[in-house]
């Protein structure tokens, strides 16, 4: 079928990105951290944007952050790349890595992102899905690339939305089987406390993805960054829009970046936190909760998209997968303050137990 205006065939089958918004009294559906950048930073943020030349082009590649970054990890600045969220960065991936006659290993159930940008670049998309446990079927995934002609596949670690890690010896032996690039996405890096950074000098075709918009409380900027080998990031670097990251979020990032310790806390209070939701989500009948090292729990029950509404109906937004492949009868809650986590608890937990009354027809 064409597609309208004549735009490209391969928008036909694509619907556009819906984060699922709605105002509501604890948002717990994007990952998002509970807590925004404390006064003190913001205050120091403030300054450093106050003289930024806003009549003037940014650093294209915003060297200053980049070299902020290379140092935290033993790294060259051309080790490192920034991007406009961690999402321009997996863009990039399908323009450099993908494209027509080229392949793109997918992990599903995982970040839906992933499989949209190669579709968009006319990249095709070969599954190799999840075990029913959601862990990754890792001598499936070597015998497909074993078979050739993979280009690019992403690992995601913690994996969003169901929240278990990659194996670090499976990640080892899937980069020494194949000249694919291998992304680890760890956006949630700073929740699972794991990373492959240490095996970037040994592989080549390894590439890690982290962001600001989790752990560090900006998802309001954008403000993603690359970490791999210097030719990887230089054909990062050619796809990329010149001036993707603008001056004001360079600024901001450089400060919270230097400031990232004052961010632990907080940190560790979603962790402790984490572990009290899966918890209490145990002790409702019914409710399966997946293990998480992320900061946010994957689980299922029965009448997913019934309870999502009530839970709606109480103030409380969640992140409905239930009629997502593979997801069935699953929500996602991200972990909020402990106000924001109890609400949830209490509004899930009388859900499930008034669920007799939506056996009522409405009017
Ligand atoms: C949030 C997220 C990202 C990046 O998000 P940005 O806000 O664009 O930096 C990347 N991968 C996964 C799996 C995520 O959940």
């Amino acid at each position: 079928m064409r597609s309208v205006c004549c735009s490209a065939p391969q928008l036909a089958g694509l619907t556009p990105y819906d984060p699922k918004y709605l105002p509501a009294e604890a948002v717990l559906s994007a990952n998002e951290n509970p807590h925004d950048v404390e006064q003190e930073v913001r205050h120091e943020i403030m300054r450093e944007v106050k003289r930024v030349a806003l009549n003037r082009y940014p650093d294209p590649l915003a060297n200053d952050l980049r070299d902020m970054i290379a140092e935290a990890n033993g790294l060259d600045r051309d080790q490192v790349l920034v991007g406009n969220g961690g999402d321009e960065l997996l863009f990039n991936m399908a323009l450099a890595w993908g494209g027509p006659g080229r392949t793109f290993l997918n992990l599903p159930p995982t970040f839906s992102v992933y499989e949209a940008n190669a579709r968009l670049t006319n990249t095709t998309v070969a599954n190799v899905p999840r075990r029913a446990d959601f862990s990754i079927d890792e001598e499936a995934v070597l015998a497909r690339v074993a078979e050739g002609g993979i280009d690019y596949l992403v690992v995601t670690s913690p994996n969003n939305p169901t929240g278990e890690l990659a194996g670090e010896t499976f990640v080892c032996r899937l980069l020494d089987a194949t000249d694919a690039l291998v992304m680890v996405d760890e956006a949630y890096f700073e929740f699972s406390r794991q990373t492959m950074r240490p095996y970037l000098g040994q592989h080549k075709n390894l590439v890690i993805l982290r962001t600001f918009s989790k752990a560090f409380s900006l998802a309001g900027v954008r403000m993603g960054y690359l970490l791999g080998d210097a030719e990887v990031i230089r054909e990062f670097v050619k796809v990329r829009q010149p001036y993707s990251v603008d001056a004001v979020s360079q600024a901001i990032a450089r400060v919270v970046y230097a400031n990232r310790a004052k961010f632990e806390p907080g940190i560790r209070a979603i962790i402790e936190e984490r572990a009290r939701v899966v918890d209490g989500l145990k002790r409702i009948p019914g409710v399966k909760p997946y293990p998480s090292d992320a900061n946010y729990v994957l689980f299922r029950l029965e009448n997913a998209g019934i309870i999502w509404e009530m839970l709606y109906g109480r103030g409380v937004l969640v992140r409905d997968f239930s009629r997502a492949p593979g997801l069935e009868d699953c929500l996602r809650v991200s972990i909020g303050s402990r106000e924001e986590n109890d609400a949830f608890l209490r509004a899930l937990r009388d859900a499930v137990m008034g669920k007799c009354d939506l056996e009522v027809p409405s009017a």
